[in-house]
């Protein structure tokens, strides 16, 4: 018995339900991912994005060709990729009923992490909500923070 890298269902037989063939390592029908993917669009969107993000780290396609792979727009297999990272860094996100609301959700997360209006007295006052929220803003992630 082996777990499938796309559905993470366990699997006897050579192609998963869900379309990836363990010969191949691969998605090979279309038809059946698409259809597995309907099905989690109408029971958990948390799962369709979690599974998304799976396609791209295990198939490393790009986001044209999953998209192409999925019947569906780029911006939309990318609005969900991104998603998929925010559910990592902000697992409150999951709770969202919706798609729609786990976007809006993540908009107020990234723009709260430094109130755009808020005015610093002291440059201590700036480095120390700078060190208190540094990894709660995505735009810092590639950055690591020094302590002198
Ligand atoms: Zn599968």
């Amino acid at each position: 018995m082996r777990t499938c890298p796309i559905c993470n269902a366990p699997q006897t037989d050579d192609e998963c339900h869900c379309g990836f063939s363990f010969v191949e390592t691969r998605i090979v029908n279309r038809d059946l991912i698409r259809s597995h993917m309907a099905k989690l669009k109408h029971d958990s969107w948390q799962q369709l994005i979690k599974t998304k993000h799976r396609i791209n780290e295990t198939q490393k396609l790009g986001v044209s060709k999953i998209a192409e792979l999925l019947g569906e727009t780029k911006g939309l297999t990318s609005n969900h990729l991104k998603l998929a990272q925010a559910l990592i860094a902000y697992p409150e996100l999951e709770s969202c009923p919706n798609i729609s609301r786990a976007n809006e959700r993540l908009n107020q997360l990234s723009n709260s992490a430094i109130p755009g209006d808020v005015r610093f007295a002291y440059e201590a006052d700036l480095q120390d909500i700078l060190f208190s929220s540094w990894s709660t803003i995505p735009e810092f992630a590639h950055f690591n923070l020094v302590q002198k």
